[in-house]
């Protein structure tokens, strides 16, 4: 049977999802939805709307004070702190608005360490970054450390340290809100051409332009899952 859009495996499921923060604010007050391999999405919204809220909670960075989160198929209420770090270091990778790369380190040790928790070898974890590097058009920037590197190359950096380990899902929060338009444009196009190849994609962005870029679009407002383009599509038969 064939099946559209690879709507075969969720890999992120919220349930009813909400987030209380201590002195009584609803960051989150009952979001659902699901992203299925294979997909690259936005997750926009204004300033407070809960987009941030989300992203930790996907990302399981943080727990929902209710509902259901799971990643991969793993339901995250059922996982110890050391387990969900472990789902955390396996299944997610993150790529930040300010690159978070280690100051004074190549790039290629940025990458490699992407892999530490991975039970892989110091060997197979260079080459593997390596071919990393050499997927996001830096192979010939391997031995460059952070400083010696522009702001869109940095942001490639992070991005193949986020995709070293393959991921179930790639977790972008305004990975373009540090660069020009440029270097931007270009983060996003490589985002596109990584999501071809497979890896599935969150983008958390405040940029509507950027998230109309995007095949499928949650819109947040106020904590809720105001829309999400998805519902509007009609599907084509199996
Ligand atoms: P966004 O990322 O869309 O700007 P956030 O998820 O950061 O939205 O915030 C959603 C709401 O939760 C806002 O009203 C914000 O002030 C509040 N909030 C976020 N973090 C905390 C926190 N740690 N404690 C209390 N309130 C918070």
């Amino acid at each position: 049977m064939t099946t559209v859009n690879n709507r075969d495996t969720p890999v992120v499921e919220l349930d009813q999802v909400t987030r209380v923060y201590p002195g009584g604010v609803t960051a989150l007050g009952g979001v659902g939805a699901t992203v299925w391999r294979g997909e690259m999405a936005a997750i926009v919204g204004p300033s407070g709307s809960g987009k941030s809220t989300m992203l930790n909670v996907i990302g399981t960075l943080d727990r929902p004070s209710s509902g259901r989160v799971v990643i991969d198929g793993h339901d995250v209420a059922a996982l110890s702190d050391r387990q969900l770090s472990a789902l955390r270091a396996n299944k997610i990778g993150f790529v930040f608005q300010h690159f978070h790369l280690s100051a004074g380190v190549s790039a290629l040790d940025n990458v490699s360490y992407g892999l530490l928790y991975s039970g892989v070898g110091q060997r197979e974890r260079r080459e593997r970054a390596a071919a990393a590097l050499e997927r996001v058009g830096l192979g010939a920037r391997m031995e460059h450390r952070s400083h010696q590197l522009s702001g869109g190359e940095k942001q490639r950096v992070a991005i193949a340290r986020a995709v070293v380990g393959e991921p179930a899902v790639l977790l972008a929060d305004e990975p373009t809100g540090a660069l020009d338009s440029k270097s931007g444009a270009a983060v996003m196009e490589l985002l596109h051409e990584l999501n071809t190849t497979g890896t599935t994609i969150l983008v958390i962005t405040h940029d509507r332009a950027i998230a109309a870029s995007l095949p499928r679009q949650l819109v947040m407002l106020d904590g809720l899952l105001q829309a999400d383009s998805a519902d509007q599509k009609v599907e084509a038969p199996c």
